[in-house]
């Protein structure tokens, strides 16, 4: 094997080709760092270690060699910044924690280092994972001298998408076969959707969220972006299972192998078809990809069943105070005294936190930490926060009520394709309003994917969403799994990479 193609190889095939000893761990690390600084003009990376990395590679290779490797032995991986390393720089896209080292790792990032992952470095994320572009990134990538936007490797005159937008421009790019993300509100999927790569977000608490840097608890979870579902479905097997003494939120539910449900056949599967995401607001471009994969699970003897989502308007007022009010209380953590930023001239206490938080936070942070605490005050919290509570309670139930008619639910990820760099940077509602499609799986917890359906204006990827009912990940997966067996849209590659 040339090691020229190693970046071409799924996680699937790379993990056989290391057990196989075709390549080693070493060498598949060393092509691939040696990608990330060819294409630092995309701004995806935020840190690297070379010896950290090549120093588990060798672990991985002694692994290997004695026959007792986990699954994932020697595959390179990408870590969103915003999971806590403790062999890179951790920032979450923020000046307040510039130059900050945690000193343990993500139980995300421990488990899939468990299963033998060699870490390639951070990638770039929006500040504290506030954001739908990467836009809003406050340190630089490397090899850029100030914070700059990630560039979407389909057309780098475009955003990624985001939050979790350095870890899929990697992915598409080829700097690694995979990333991990992060969702609070859509998070991988409209990244993934984008840069035409798949990505998942389990159910709520599938995943631990222990030294992921919290936005919103009750909505944020991890999963992985690849290439492909199968790829997906090995990442997602080691990252998943509880962590009672970590994380109390995480669930009860056994660690799963997903891959092991991926070619079940699709005969008399249930789609259900929003009305909802399929209104006037849906780019035609992203309506045509979106109709042609329907079509192609149709050929794969599914059924189409028009299902309605009736709050799924609701979902972006709803999410839009309970985000930011889970927000002003989690970042209330970041006052100059524990760790991060601290302002160097003060006169008092009270005068560190203001000017420590002034200088530390970028303005989408500071708006939602205002935000947040305006619906979280008395007077107003019974007027917004809780009637944002009780419609999220609404809108999970009518979740429930679609799931009485079909096994799984499919739709656009985003209204359009990824739009210019700058293009909404000033106009944080446009931002909100453009995670319309994935913000109402998030506030019911319910998986959801975005798998690559085609291509729409430009010839930017256009992502399907398949929403699951609870921990139904496995199905999801295989539902996605089917179409790549019969599409390869997944497999594309954009020009110049
Ligand atoms: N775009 C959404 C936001 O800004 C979602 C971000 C996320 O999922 N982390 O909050």
């Amino acid at each position: 094997m040339m090691s020229t193609e190693l970046h071409q190889l799924s996680v699937a095939e790379l993990a056989r080709q290391l057990r196989e000893k075709k390549v080693s761990a070493v060498e598949t690390a060393q092509h691939f760092l040696g990608r990330i600084r060819t294409h630092e003009a995309l701004g995806a990376f935020v840190d690297m270690n070379e010896e950290a990395t090549l120093a588990q590679a060798r672990a991985a290779d002694t692994a290997l060699a004695a026959g007792n490797a986990g699954a994932l032995a020697g595959v390179p991986i990408a870590h969103k910044d915003i999971f806590v390393t403790k062999d890179f720089a951790t920032t979450a896209g923020s000046k307040m924690l510039a130059g900050y080292r945690s000193p343990f790792d993500a139980t995300v990032v421990s488990r899939l280092a468990a299963a033998g992952t060699v870490t390639l470095g951070k990638v770039s994320c929006d500040e504290f994972a506030m954001g739908s572009a990467n836009e809003n990134v406050a340190v630089p990538a490397l090899g850029h001298p100030t914070p700059a936007p990630v560039r979407n490797p389909w057309d780098t005159s475009r955003i990624p998408g985001g939050s979790s937008g350095g870890s899929a421009a990697a992915v598409a790019a080829r700097l690694a076969p995979a990333a991990s993300g992060t969702d609070t509100g859509g998070s991988i999927r409209q990244p993934a959707s984008f840069c035409g790569i798949t990505g998942i977000k389990p159910t709520y608490g599938r995943a631990s969220r222990y030294g992921m840097i919290a936005y919103a608890s009750s909505l944020d979870q991890a999963g992985p972006m690849a290439h492909s579902a199968e790829d997906c479905a090995l990442l997602l097997s080691a990252m998943c299972g509880p962590d009672p003494d970590r994380d109390s939120t995480s669930l009860d539910a056994p660690a799963e192998d997903f891959t092991r449900t991926l070619n079940d056949k699709l005969d008399g599967l249930r789609i259900g078809i929003p009305k909802e995401f399929f209104g006037e607001g849906l780019a035609p471009d992203v309506r045509a990809a979106v109709d042609a994969a329907l079509k192609e699970y149709e050929k794969l003897g599914a059924k189409l069943v028009p299902i309605s989502l009736p709050r799924t308007e609701l979902s972006i007022p709803v999410y839009y105070i309970i985000a930011p009010a889970e927000a002003s209380s989690n970042l209330s953590r970041f006052d100059g005294v524990k760790f991060g930023h601290r302002a160097k001239d003060y006169t008092d206490l009270l005068d560190m936190y203001k000017k420590t938080r002034a200088q530390g936070f970028g303005d989408e942070v500071k708006r939602r930490i205002m935000i947040g605490t305006y619906v979280l005050s008395h007077g107003y919290y019974d007027a917004y926060y809780l009637q944002a509570q009780k419609i999220r309670r609404m809108i999970a139930d009518d979740f429930q009520q679609a799931f009485q008619q079909c096994d799984v639910i499919a739709g656009p990820v985003a209204p359009t394709v990824a739009w210019k760099i700058g293009e909404k940077a000033d106009d944080p509602v446009a931002n909100y309003l453009a995670d319309i499609f994935t913000l109402p799986a998030s506030l019911a917890g319910l998986p959801g994917m975005s798998v690559p359906a085609g291509f729409g204006a430009g010839n930017m990827p256009v992502g399907l969403q398949l929403i699951g009912n609870y921990l139904q990940e496995g199905k999801l997966l295989n539902v996605a799994h089917q179409l790549q067996q019969t599409t390869d849209f997944h497999l594309r590659q954009p020009g110049g990479i």
